[in-house]
């Protein structure tokens, strides 16, 4: 079974149909969607993903990478590059996923996006959407959303509780705390986006630390090449199968191509029975299915 852990509902690029029609294709079994965060993105330039990646790796050019993160936001949390202003959501719309959950429970499950800052009933919203079949984690952006993760605190408490996974796209420094949260929730399960952008290594080397801690393989913000030293650094047990679809990865037809990262793992130099753990069997699992 194939499943896609971390994709985007937006069907200003991409309907349902749409998504439908390309999982089919691609022999996705399933999708687990997040509510759009943000109006349509200009493209971002191969380069300049690229020269971001590689300040990323290193400690020391990190904060390069920060600083340039922190140039496009505007003093209103939007984003502010390629002379286009894109609005932040600070409350995504949990509900148009939701509909989606209910139009085809057989292909889509979705992850309840919670943003602390901006919510100041946020466990009332999580225990909202809990009760819509379908929802199976939440989902945290503390990088857009711009706050510290120490805000974090109770809705990791109650998933922790719930045995619901969060999905975190984790921010820089004190938006990306990854080691605190895994240590005073140990028994939650963490998935940092995108092979734990922006630290990458520097989140693998404490794979010992935090059993808990694991990262999905999505996006443009990661490689190949990365894709697989983050394999081989935490363990195929602990890296999941995302594509953050419909972002990235333009094919063709000029929609995306859901084969681009699903090459990457059917190419990584790991026996098949750790591939389809990968793809989606450890995912099943930490959802306890
Ligand atoms: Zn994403």
């Amino acid at each position: 079974m194939i499943v896609d852990c971390h994709a985007h509902f937006e069907p200003r690029m991409l309907d349902l149909d749409g998504v439908v029609r390309k999982i089919d294709a691609a022999g996705v079994d399933r999708v687990v969607l997040i509510p759009a965060m943000n109006d349509l993105l200009p493209s971002t330039p191969e380069l300049l993903l690229k020269t971001v990646r590689t300040l990323m790796k290193r400690a020391a050019t990190r904060p390069l990478a920060e600083a340039i993160h922190r140039a496009t936001l505007d003093r209103n949390g939007n984003l502010h590059y390629g002379g286009q202003t894109t609005v932040i959501y600070p409350l995504p719309d949990n509900g148009a996923v939701a509909e989606v959950l209910r139009a085809r429970p057989d292909r889509f499950w979705g992850w309840i996006f919670l943003n602390p800052k901006a919510d100041p009933d946020v466990l009332g919203t999580l225990e909202r959407w809990r009760q819509e079949p379908g929802f199976v984690g939440v989902k945290l952006h503390p990088h857009w959303h711009d706050y510290r993760t120490e805000l974090l605190d109770p809705i990791l408490r109650r998933c922790e509780e719930l045995g619901l996974p969060a999905l975190i796209h984790l921010g820089f420094g004190a938006r990306g705390d990854f080691r605190s949260m895994a240590a005073r929730y140990p028994k939650l399960t963490i998935i940092a986006a995108h092979a734990g952008f922006p630290f990458y290594r520097d989140l693998w080397r404490y794979r010992s630390a935090y059993p808990n801690l694991h990262v999905d393989l999505s996006s443009p913000y990661i490689d190949e090449r990365l894709a697989r030293e983050a394999v081989a650094a935490m363990g195929p047990e602990r890296c999941l199968y995302g594509t953050d679809a419909p972002y990235g990865f333009e094919g063709p037809d000029e929609s995306y191509d859901y084969e681009a990262i699903k090459g990457w793992i059917a190419r990584l130099p790991v026996p098949a029975k750790k591939k389809d753990g990968i793809f989606g069997e450890r995912f099943l699992e930490l959802l306890g299915r």
